[in-house]
């Protein structure tokens, strides 16, 4: 590596070529040394750390499950839902389903974060890929992760929640940590919720392609439960 000078404006790194990144043979492609391959890295590092552990984004942190208030004439599921969570907030949940305007998956999810959190109980939440991104920075950037799947194993009653889950194609690694995550979420009994804008069966078709090692187990551990609460939002109008 030529190392050293800053380069003028106009000149582009001999390294990189003007990309930020390297190929090193046999590891694949690497930031740069340089200023550009510098501000990369600095980005992804900032977006591996985005992922809220307990404390929710801000518009989110008002969301309560008490407080929330459906319409039954409209919202008949979250009603449902809503008042099996009132009596116990800690139940695991799969939200399922595409036809989801103005029904707050995401809401719900949040109002779900922040009882854990008032109760104390460990919290960690976002979307899949937050998550993905996340361990992705942790294999390529070495970025320790604000929550990584033996953490987990240190909660008491916490909670794991996974918004936006669907079709991802992370790599082997960062499939690997996901799936850690779910297994031992799952293992130690901590509360797992999830929403994802794919019906039922496109989630199903779309985990079990992944192969047994991975998509099934993840299935099973997330929806094929006696104790999950499974509410699909997508068949109400569709
Ligand atoms: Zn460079």
């Amino acid at each position: 590596m030529t190392a050293g000078n800053p380069a003028r404006s106009c000149d582009v790194c001999g390294d990189c070529q003007g990309t930020g990144w390297t190929v090193v043979v046999g590891k694949g492609a690497r930031l740069c040394v340089c200023p550009l391959g510098e501000a990369i890295r600095s980005k992804r590092i900032v977006a591996a750390r985005e992922l809220p552990v307990n404390t929710p984004p801000r518009m989110f942190e008002r969301f309560r499950i008490e407080t929330m208030l459906p319409d039954p004439a409209r919202h008949e599921k979250q009603v449902e839902l809503l008042a099996l969570l009132k009596t116990n907030p800690r139940r695991s949940v799969v939200m399922f389903g595409a036809n989801s305007f103005g029904v707050g998956k995401s809401a719900i999810g949040w109002a779900l974060y922040n009882s854990a959190v008032q109760a104390g109980r460990q919290a960690a939440g976002g979307k899949l890929s937050s998550f993905v991104r996340m361990m992705q920075a942790w294999e390529i950037d070495g970025v320790e992760p604000v929550v990584r799947p033996s953490d987990l194993r240190l909660w008491d009653c916490g909670l794991l929640w996974l918004d936006e889950f669907g079709k991802v194609k992370p790599s082997e690694f960062a499939t690997r940590q996901v799936f850690d995550l779910i297994d031992v979420a799952y293992e130690e009994q901590q509360q797992i919720v999830v929403a994802t804008n794919l019906s039922r069966d496109e989630l199903k078709e779309f985990w079990d392609s992944q192969g047994t090692q991975y998509g099934e187990a993840i299935r099973r551990r997330l929806f094929d439960r006696s104790d999950v609460i499974a509410v699909d939002f997508g068949e109400e109008n569709a």
